[in-house]
């Protein structure tokens, strides 16, 4: 069983007016954050003087450790509290632009905090690809001349000590019940619980029990330290919940030299408290924990251990996006069975997964604005995330030219074994970015729906006889096809119009009402790409009684051959282009080689979910 299970968030609402709230600020430019409840409190708290009275002694400890210390020069204090169990994943990263966000705008620190106090479960790797995570979405725990990147196992002393405390103040004891009787004696929602029979043992004997269990002396799950506070507490998290088990594990960074360990509950407001943190943000699940929560911190301050302001919790809505599963059980059976590539694959809602997939940090930055933070648990729809994808690579993303479905487009009045330069602006928002050249020749490649044997009403490409720009070069004109046995196009005839070069005097004398791209064939690179569309194809995955694995869009990923503009051989890994007309695709970083880079659909030019 899992230690850490606290209460799941009960069945979520829709909120349908969300949507329309949140669609109404589509700024395109990067948007001042959003004010919520929290900067609320934040500002009234500030207002206050609420922690100014709060020093810091450069490092976590307790009352005695910060009193020495200097007024704390951070005006708040927050956390991103991770398990170093799993890896991040888009719902993270908006508890990370939450906390670091709010750091930042209030001349705060964030503190990097690896929650470790289980053991066996964390790894080495997780920590790794989180803090790298944390980075890459912009965020650092830099500040005051000082690193705060905590491990909360660093404090098990602390946590022993307070502990200790407890039970010295008659607020805790060693209760030897088997698990049975204790979740029988526990109650219900609707019936309190019965007191243990070790109850009302002394602090003397309780304490000497306590150090018992730590110097090994008694079998994993043979007793327990329990907080003591009211078995008839209409909160069940209040029915004398455990503080310390016995569990013979070894831990990462302790290896074996506890064989006792915290409870999670008891375990994070002590982490909050010895780093000096104002503002502990949670997600709702934690709400029932908060009364615990004050209770431990208040208790330890009344012994002395701990000191007035102390660290205050709040909840907030956890994100939930349509088409994904954010649930760490649901990732970890999607990679292990193979349903994915692996924990980094671009269809995974993982961060690095959308890394891969070409998701940009500064498209979760303004997702975590644009949605802000709520108390109510809602959806989020997720073309919100996409269209902030979409906005910040239309910023940040060079154009060029890919034709992913290619047939033939001969210039039969275009010389043999000829070519010659045209320009394309790489970027046309920003014309500091200047032109690129491609060449044109004879024999192009263009899109396959670009032509039309039968052109159906607006069809304005091309067409038998029709007229059509072929972008940044010529006008051609349609002089016949080729077909195949069964009937396919294989090959288009045109004749070019030489005085209509784009850019040069005169080019738009010959009027048309189409523009198609292209790529010279003897100048192209054809390259792998990976179609990604979304991992879900229901809103909700799962919902009802359907197995959320039954939801899975089996065109979640289509790799093709396409024929790119020669340049793009070059591009180096996670780099980002908008194919235009097609949408963003992002060099892969983990499968390309050099010279031969492997792209990734980040997202299409428009929401094509929809129709
Ligand atoms: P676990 O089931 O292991 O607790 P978790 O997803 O809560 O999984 P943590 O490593 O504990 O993982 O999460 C770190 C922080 O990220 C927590 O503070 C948590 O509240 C926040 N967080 C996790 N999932 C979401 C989400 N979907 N939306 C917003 N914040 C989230
Ligand atoms: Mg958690």
């Amino acid at each position: 069983m899992k230690e850490h299970a606290t209460p799941r968030r009960s069945q979520c609402k829709i909120m349908a007016n969300l949507y329309t709230v949140i669609a109404m600020s589509s700024e395109k430019t990067p948007i001042a954050p959003a004010s919520n409840f929290i900067r609320g409190i934040i500002d009234r708290d500030l207002a206050q003087g609420t922690n100014a009275s709060r020093h810091w002694a450069g490092t976590p400890g307790d009352a005695n450790h910060h009193a020495a210390g200097q007024p704390d020069p951070a005006k708040i204090r927050t956390r991103f509290p991770p398990e170093p169990n799993g890896y991040l994943h888009i719902g993270h990263a908006k508890s990370i632009c939450l906390n670091f966000g709010l750091a930042r705008d209030y001349e705060g620190v964030c503190h990097m905090r690896f929650d470790d106090t289980n053991p066996e479960k964390e790894e080495q790797e997780y920590v790794d690809s989180i803090t790298e995570m944390v980075k890459w979405l912009g965020f650092g725990w830099d500040a005051f001349g000082k690193s705060h990147l905590y491990y909360a196992s660093n404090y098990f002393d602390l946590m022993y000590q307070a502990a200790e405390v407890l039970i010295s103040a008659g607020k805790a004891y060693v209760d030897e019940q088997s698990a049975e009787e204790m979740r029988i004696n526990r109650g219900t929602l609707t019936e309190p619980g019965k007191n243990s029979p070790w109850r009302d043992r002394s602090i003397e004997e309780s304490l000497s029990k306590f150090r018992e269990m730590r110097n090994g002396q008694h079998a994993d799950g043979s007793m327990v330290l329990r907080a003591k506070i009211d078995m008839a507490s209409p909160n069940i998290n209040l029915r004398d919940p455990a503080i310390y088990r016995i569990k013979r594990a070894h831990h990462h960074n302790t290896g074996d030299q506890w064989c006792i360990y915290p409870m999670y509950t008891f375990a994070h407001p002590l982490e909050d408290a010895f780093e000096g943190i104002t503002h502990s943000i949670c997600t709702l699940e934690f709400e029932d924990q908060r009364p615990f929560y004050d209770w431990v911190l208040e208790r330890l301050a009344e012994a002395g251990m701990l000191a007035h302001p102390l660290p205050k919790q709040y909840e907030f809505a956890r994100l939930n996006l349509t088409y994904v599963v954010l649930s760490k059980r649901k990732l970890i059976d999607l990679v292990e069975n193979q349903h994915v590539s692996g924990w980094d694959d671009p269809r995974l809602p993982t961060l690095a997964g959308a890394r891969r997939r070409g998701y940009t940090p500064e498209g979760f930055r303004l997702f975590a604005d644009r949605i802000g933070v709520s108390k109510s648990d809602s959806w989020i729809e997720y073309t919100i995330l996409e269209d902030c994808m979409r906005e910040t690579l239309n910023q940040s993303a060079e154009r060029r030219i890919a034709v992913l479905d290619p047939i033939k487009l001969v210039i039969d009045n275009y010389p043999a074994g000829q070519s010659e330069d045209c320009f394309a602006p790489n970027h046309p928002l920003k014309p500091e970015l200047g032109k690129r050249t491609v060449k044109l020749s004879q024999e192009l490649w263009i899109e396959r729906e670009d032509f039309m044997e039968e052109p159906s009403k607006g069809f304005f490409r091309l067409m038998p006889d029709g007229l059509v720009r072929l972008r940044y070069g010529y006008v051609v004109k349609c002089t016949g096809f080729e077909k195949d046995a069964h009937g396919l196009v294989t090959t288009i005839h045109c004749e070019y119009l030489p005085d209509t070069k784009s850019g040069t005097p005169g080019s738009d004398s010959v009027k048309v009402k189409g523009n198609i791209h292209w790529v010279s064939a003897s100048h192209a690179y054809a390259a792998e790409i990976r179609m990604y569309d979304r991992l879900f194809k229901e809103a909700h995955p799962g919902s009802g009684d359907r197995d959320y694995l039954e939801d899975i869009n089996p065109n979640a990923i289509t790799t093709i051959i396409a024929q790119l503009e020669l340049g793009l051989k070059e591009a180096s890994a996670g780099e980002s282009f908008q194919f235009e007309r097609h949408g963003y695709f992002i060099a892969d970083q983990k499968e390309s080689v050099a010279g031969k880079p492997i792209f990734n659909r980040t997202v299409t030019l428009k929401d094509t979910w929809q129709k």
